[in-house]
C-alpha cells in the first residue's frame, strides 16, 4: 500500500529520550538527522534546553554524527546548531531529496547508515522514507505550530486518520520496527 510505504515511520516514540541509541549504533547508523521545531524545541523557544543538548551529545558518544536538518531559516537553525555544536542544513525543503543527498555526499555514507527523527509525517517521515533512511516519528513537544505547520498538520491529520482506519498506526501506540 503506497501511503503506508511512504508515511509509516520505522519507529514511533513519544520523545527522543525514549530512543535506544545503542540499538541504532549497533545497526550501523553513522548519521543521525535531527529536526528542530517541535522535535528538539517548540517554535517559540530560541535556545536548546539541557535535555536537548544532552541528546545531541549522547548521539556523538554513540559514534554517530548529529546533523540538524530543518525547513526553517538559517538564522534560527544555525543558532540551534551552534548551541548543539553540530552541523546543520537549513531551509531544507523536506521532503525533497536535495539536502539529504548532499548529506550522503558530504559524509560519504549510504542510505542504510542514516536515521532521521522528527515530528512530522509530511516532512521528516516522508522525506526519510523516500531516501530509505530509518525514520523515527516523535510526538510534537508542543501543540503550537507556525503558519506553514498548520497547513501541513491539516494534511497530516488526514493521513493519520487513513492509517488508523487501515489499522497501520494509532496515536500514542508507540512501536519499534528496527
Ligand atoms: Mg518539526
Amino acid at each position: 500500500m503506497m501511503i503506508a510505504k511512504y508515511f509509516l515511520p520505522t519507529c514511533y516514540i513519544k520523545h527522543y529520550k525514549d530512543l535506544d541509541l545503542n540499538q541504532l549504533e549497533s545497526r550501523g547508523i553513522k548519521i543521525f538527522i535531527v529536526d528542530v521545531d517541535n522535535t528538539l524545541i517548540s517554535h517559540e523557544v530560541h535556545e536548546l534546553d539541557n535535555e536537548a543538548i544532552s541528546f545531541i551529545q549522547a548521539i556523538k558518544k554513540h559514534h554517530m554524527i548529529p546533523v540538524i536538518v530543518s525547513n526553517n531559516v538559517k538564522e534560527r537553525v544555525s543558532e540551534v546548531a551552534k548551541q548543539g555544536q553540530c552541523d546543520y542544513f537549513s531551509f531544507a525543503l523536506k521532503p525533497l531529496k536535495r539536502k539529504y543527498k548532499a548529506i550522503l555526499r558530504k559524509y560519504n555514507c549510504k542510505s542504510s547508515e542514516v536515521c532521521v527523527i522528527g515530528d512530522q509525517l509530511i516532512t521528516d517521515v516522508l522525506g526519510g522514507n523516500r531516501m530509505k533512511f530509518i525514520t523515527i516519528l516523535q510526538d510534537p513537544i508542543s501543540n503550537k505550530d507556525n503558519t506553514s505547520g498548520k497547513v501541513t498538520r491539516f494534511i497530516e491529520t488526514m493521513i493519520f486518520n487513513y492509517l488508523e482506519k487501515k489499522n497501520k498506526w494509532r496515536k500514542q501506540q508507540y512501536y519499534d520496527n528496527l
